[in-house]
């Protein structure tokens, strides 16, 4: 039954390709005639049955992303696409993989992404692109068990998308995309990624999406392609447009009391990153007795504890979700009203990629920073980036500082047990809990 669909895509969509194919490379050329108003998707190249898929997800016009980067991609061109956060990259790069995928019949998608949940969150908009045509997809990422994913492997998946460490079995790859691709060949990354890239057949179609993308990771990407064109919305490190900026010079000792305040005057919810782990789990039980609800994403979590914080977060659980950078890249959450840096980021494209969590598919956001004072310069280093300049605001009357909590690390105990679970709970409560440790709940 798949096969058969996957035929008749096939006839649809080389006619659909022969009839565009001049038609794509002037639009490429006059992006913004594309944009608005011309009958949404038709005309970039797209299949009937694609563009039926769209129409019943809802997806009318196509963002500028993805007016200018479908038609080249499907094309089969190598491409590097730069746009603002929150406009649209996935699908920008989802159409084509997926169209390509059935043309050929053959082959396999991979898609490398930084973090768990981004994968998670790919491989559903993915999913619901692909529904109509079979499409198999198999998510890879630590924290799973080998074996599961083993056996996902095993049903021959059209796209696989993960995490590095734990992408195996590339001889099939025919598109590569690396979706954060700044963030993929960084330091942290570039070791694993330039693995998979040796591995990957040669003949294959590579394409990079950012909304950032330093000159210097372009160099290292272009190694890796075939004259790729360049399709560039926005200038790399331009912020998501309809986010406005605020900024508090504050000391490390009034940043808790300050936060509290902003908490106060602000009603919506609210993502704050903090510069460390320790520190994230410091402010969320600050947090928590400021009267809000608060849960933690960082890696000292589990998978199912950090897909409890993100979705409880999502479900408006949790007002205040306290992440670290794992956080910062990808991540679409509906309606987040304010993106708060409790700490600035260590480069200013993550500042870039931080707040563009809120202000997200032409919403308005606000991202409200603090800042130490002997960290203005890094202040500088984001407004070069983003080519803007941060006004900072003068500091609120403060309210007094809350007393300290003390609650029991549970992040820090070294073994774990039903038996060390209770009497720490008993330590904590002063009674016996029948509370489920954290790293049971899912
Ligand atoms: P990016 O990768 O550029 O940060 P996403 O691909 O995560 O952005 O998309 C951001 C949001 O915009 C998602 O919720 C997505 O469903 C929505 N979106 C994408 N394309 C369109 C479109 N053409 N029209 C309306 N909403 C869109
Ligand atoms: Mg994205």
């Amino acid at each position: 039954m798949a096969g058969r669909v996957f035929f008749c895509m096939i006839q649809q969509t080389r006619i659909v390709h022969a009839h565009n194919n001049s038609e794509s490379q002037t639009r490429l050329r006059s992006p913004q005639a594309t944009y608005g108003g011309q009958g949404g998707f038709s005309g970039l190249g797209i299949a009937p049955k694609l563009l039926e898929v769209l129409a019943s997800l809802k997806f009318q016009t196509p963002t500028p992303i993805q007016a200018k980067a479908i038609p080249a991609a499907i094309e089969g061109k190598d491409m590097i696409g730069i746009a603002q956060t929150g406009t649209g990259k996935t699908l920008a790069f989802g159409i084509p993989l997926i169209q390509r995928l059935m043309q050929t019949g053959q082959g396999m998608g991979l898609v490398i992404v930084p973090t768990r949940e981004l994968a998670l969150q790919d491989n559903e908009a993915l999913e619901s692109l692909g529904r109509a045509f079979h499409v198999k997809t198999a998510v890879l990422i630590g924290g799973v068990a080998m074996g599961y994913q083993l056996r996902m492997l095993q049903r021959r998946p059209h796209i696989i998308i993960g995490t590095p460490g734990r992408i195996i079995d590339l001889r099939l790859v025919n598109i590569l995309i690396l979706d954060e691709a700044d963030r993929m060949l960084d330091m942290g990354f570039a070791p694993q990624v330039n693995q998979i890239l040796e591995a990957v057949p040669k003949d294959r179609q590579t394409m990079l999406f950012s909304a950032t993308m330093p000159e210097n990771i372009v160099k290292i990407a272009t190694r890796h392609m075939k004259l790729p064109v360049r399709v560039e919305v926005a200038q790399s490190g331009t912020a998501a447009e309809r986010v406005e900026h605020e900024l508090f010079v504050a000391r490390k000792d009034q940043k808790a009391r300050l936060l509290d305040k902003v908490l106060s005057e602000h009603k919506g919810s609210v993502l704050l990153f903090s510069r460390t782990k320790h520190g994230a789990k410091k402010i969320c039980r600050d947090i928590k007795a400021m009267g809000h609800s608060a849960a933690e994403i960082h890696s000292n979590k589990s998978l199912a504890q950090r897909r409890e914080a993100l979705e409880g977060f999502k479900l408006g659980k949790y007002r205040v979700l306290v992440a670290t950078d794992i956080a910062s890249r990808g991540i679409d959450v509906k309606g987040i009203e304010v993106v708060i840096n409790y700490d600035l980021p260590e480069n200013p494209e993550d500042y870039v990629h931080r707040i563009g969590r809120t202000g997200r598919a032409g919403q308005a956001g606000r991202a409200i920073s603090f800042v130490v004072p002997e960290q203005r310069y890094k202040v500088k280093a984001i407004e070069r980036l983003t080519r803007s300049s941060f006004p900072i605001s003068p500091l609120p009357e403060l309210p007094p500082a809350r007393p300290s909590v003390h609650v029991i690390d549970e992040d820090r105990r070294p073994t774990f047990s039903r038996r060390t679970q209770t009497h720490v709970r008993r330590d904590y409560s002063g009674q016996r809990s029948s509370h489920r440790p954290s790293s049971f709940r899912r």
